[in-house]
């Protein structure tokens, strides 16, 4: 019989509560994961009551109400509990919490506050709860404040026992401009840390300074965040922490994202089925308006238009590549400038590019079933999801080699094995290089078959990341 197991697992957004970017699918599915994995892990998540939180179906219950000081007064933490699929979940509501309007600010002072506030209105809960868990599993600089303050209450009884992790979803996000707010409550920079000076007062840092373990989304993220090129100016305080650094692949979710079932398909398939998704191909060049070809390769790119996921990168590589026989749909909102250039070459290319700016889950679904290729030419990539939905659906990667896409795909040359194609280079000739081997590819339907059944038989489960993570807590909580 294996032991009982309680871990505190904070983060900013939850899906279906709250869902802004992957964080919000980690924070939702490997709790639950961990749950089904082994009923002797009590794991409880916690998140800011936004005022924007979807309720649908959800009673809440209040559990506690508590005093936080700030400066010379109080600010007042309310708590309300719920159930996801038999997960309790806790909302933490206060003043920092219910006057936002987003869950992220582009003002770090209104963001910095709040979620000071809710770090560590969320480290105080456990007492009110009469409950002590063994591990405070926090993730990203929004909740790393409580990893930080965790390590300053040792002596309390109640924390006597609890070790730390904190999961780094994206280093270069380190809360800057939270130090104010923390210094208000009590917590003050994190001197003889370690930490270059700059980084004593940003959450992040702190908290990378105070956990007992670090983990990274992927095993190659984990080693690059010690390296000057990823490692965001924290590269030789990380190496010097590398003993407990490491990296736990993400999932993604079976049951959400399967082409079996997935309703917003034109036709289902599955691995024994692989030709009926031609009809998910020409389903979505009619629907785009572009040529319905079955032969062209259709190549896909869904993102957020950041500079991160190097969309112009692709944006440059496809000109250059315009020679060879391709149509490409790019779905994705962010950044203006990056929108500007996907419709652009859509203007250039009005009879092979389509470029859809909204964020719309069926017609990425679509893409997934009926794209030939997925561009992802990260410029970093700490994990990436979509990949390995890719991947699932049969669509292949066509992807940098960086983070967690160089952790999950397999390059062609592996006969056996091979899932897709990568480049190393951040440059739109590397991709043109990469590209015109998967075209070349394309033509031997029984080898492009093969990468993509291949694909197709990938473990991407939560159930094996939970597995990582459960050794890691039992590790710990010795
Ligand atoms: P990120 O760094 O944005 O978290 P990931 O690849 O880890 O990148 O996850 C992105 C997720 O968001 C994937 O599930 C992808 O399908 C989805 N996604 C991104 N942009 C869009 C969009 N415009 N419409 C629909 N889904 C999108």
């Amino acid at each position: 019989m294996p032991r009982p197991l309680s871990v505190l697992f904070l983060a900013a957004e939850a899906d279906p509560f709250i869902k802004v970017g992957g964080l919000g699918d980690v924070a939702s599915a490997l709790p639950r994961a961990l749950r089904a994995l082994s009923p002797d892990l009590d794991i409880r998540l916690v998140i800011p009551r936004h005022p924007m939180l979807n309720l649908d179906g959800h009673e809440l219950a209040p559990v506690a109400e508590y005093a936080l000081s700030r400066g010379g007064g109080y600010v007042m933490a309310r708590v309300f509990e719920t159930r996801f699929e038999g997960l309790p979940v806790y909302l933490i509501d206060g003043a920092p919490i219910s006057t936002a309007t987003s869950v992220y600010s582009s003002d770090m002072s209104v963001d910095g506050e709040k979620y000071a506030f809710f770090s560590l209105a969320a480290l105080d809960l456990p007492r009110h709860l009469r409950w002590s868990p063994q591990v405070l599993h926090a993730n990203d600089w929004h909740t790393a404040a409580a990893v930080y303050a965790l390590s300053l209450r040792r002596d309390d009884s109640e924390f006597s026992w609890t070790k730390s992790v904190l999961c780094v979803h994206n280093l270069p996000f380190m809360g800057g401009g939270a130090g104010p707010s923390l210094s208000a409550y009590g917590i003050h920079s994190a001197a003889h840390s370690g930490l270059p000076d700059w980084a004593r007062h940003f959450p992040l840092p702190m908290g990378l300074a105070a956990a007992d373990a670090i983990v990274a989304v992927s095993p190659a993220y984990a080693l690059e965040m010690l390296t000057p090129e990823y490692g965001c100016g924290l590269q030789d305080f990380l190496r010097a922490r590398a003993d407990v650094v490491s990296g736990i692949l993400n999932g993604i979710d079976n049951k959400q994202f399967d082409p079996s079932t997935d309703s917003a398909l034109t036709v289902s398939y599955n691995a024994d089925s692989l030709h009926a998704r031609g009809a998910n191909k020409l389903a979505l060049q009619t629907a785009l308006g572009l040529p319905t070809d079955p032969q062209v390769p259709l190549l896909g790119m869904i993102t957020r238009m950041d500079p991160q996921k190097g969309v112009d990168i692709a944006i440059a590589g496809l000109r250059l590549a315009a020679d060879l026989p391709w149509q490409a749909v790019l779905l994705g909102t962010g950044i203006q400038y990056l929108e500007e250039e996907a419709a652009a070459l859509q203007g250039d290319f009005p009879e092979r590019v389509r470029a859809v700016a909204r964020y719309d889950d069926a017609l990425s679904r679509q893409i997934y079933a009926g794209a030939d290729v997925l561009l992802m030419p990260s410029r970093y990539e700490p994990c990436g999801l979509a990949q390995m939905i890719a991947m699932r659906y049969g669509c292949v990667p066509l992807v940098r080699e960086t983070g967690g896409l160089g952790d999950t795909v397999r390059p062609y040359t592996d006969l056996l094995n091979g899932t897709g194609f990568l480049f190393i280079e951040p440059s739109p000739q590397a991709l043109v290089n990469a590209l015109g081997e998967a075209l070349a590819l394309y033509r031997n339907r029984e080898r492009w078959q093969a990468l993509q059944l291949n694909g197709m038989a990938q473990d991407f489960s939560w159930a094996r990341s939970a597995h990582a993570y459960e050794s890691l807590y039992r590790k710990l909580a010795v």
